[in-house]
């Protein structure tokens, strides 16, 4: 069964027209259509400015899209029938900041009791406990991170507990957007191998965007391409390797030092 299906995604911004007075509208998504399913990491490739926190943020409603349509589970996300609310817990994402995703002025421990407590279930204070230790354990962290602040913690801490905030909730859906270009490089290998650990174990669909090249050839099953706004490769990660049907996508293997494909 499919988690997510994106058909004919559009979105565009208004700017500032060069020359003529008024605004103009840039397509940003110009048609963009995909599928993931259960148990899938797939990534999102592109550079700088292609679209890719745009896609993300349409899936997680913070943007409308101008057209199209996303369907999480069958049930309809936009255009909207009054399923987001239902859902909405069920796509968690993990930010390219890292800082942004915790609050400063709550302790770790008061974080997680919030994610947990922005929950329906009703549960009891002793239930609670032992769903955070759960996550904590999850996550490699020590029980004395929870009296922490997010300034008393380093970058890879801060991205743990956004995870471990994250995964409170039982996603079927997580969504990486570049959550560890912030970090040093062994800091993001670590981080990305545990999240790929965790889905091994719950199950969840991943959807990795990135432009790092490298990271998305060793954590997809699939990967997409944006360019210019369109989709111009979706395959399998080792196809696309071994035969990429677009140009674009040769010069991305390319520029991150692979050897050309024949
Ligand atoms: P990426 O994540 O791939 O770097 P984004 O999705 O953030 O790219 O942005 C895609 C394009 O849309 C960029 O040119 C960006 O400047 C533009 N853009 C994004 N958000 C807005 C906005 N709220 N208003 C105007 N332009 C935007
Ligand atoms: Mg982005």
């Amino acid at each position: 069964m499919s988690v997510l299906e994106v058909k004919d995604l559009r979105c565009s911004f208004k700017v500032q027209a060069q020359r003529v007075f008024g605004k103009q509208r840039k397509d940003v998504l110009d048609g963009i259509s995909y599928t993931i399913h259960q148990r899938e990491t797939v990534g999102i490739l592109g550079e700088s400015g292609s679209g890719k926190s745009t896609i993300a943020r349409c899936i997680t409603g913070l943007l409308h899209p101008d057209g199209g349509s996303i369907v999480f589970r069958g049930l309809n996300i936009f255009p909207d029938t009054g399923n987001r609310k239902s859902i909405r817990r069920k796509i968690q994402m993990l930010f390219q900041n890292h800082t942004a995703s915790l609050n400063p002025r709550m302790s770790v421990k008061q974080s997680l009791l919030e994610a947990l407590n922005s929950q329906d279930v009703s549960s009891n204070k002793k239930v609670d406990l032992e769903k955070i230790q759960d996550v904590l354990d999850a996550t490699n962290l020590s029980y004395d991170i929870l009296q922490r602040y997010p300034r008393q913690l380093s970058g890879g801490q801060r991205q743990r507990v956004a995870l471990a905030r994250s995964l409170l909730a039982r996603p079927e859906l997580l969504i990486l957007d570049e959550p560890t270009s912030a970090l040093d490089i062994l800091t993001q290998v670590q981080i990305l191998h545990l999240v790929k650990k965790l889905q091994d174990e719950r199950g969840f669909a991943i959807l990795y965007i990135t432009h790092d090249v490298a990271s998305a050839l060793e954590i997809c099953d699939r990967i997409i391409v944006l360019y210019r706004g369109k989709i111009v490769e979706d395959q399998e990660t080792s196809r696309l390797l071994s035969k990429p049907r677009h140009p674009y996508t040769k010069d991305l293997l390319i520029a991150s030092g692979l050897p050309e494909p024949a």
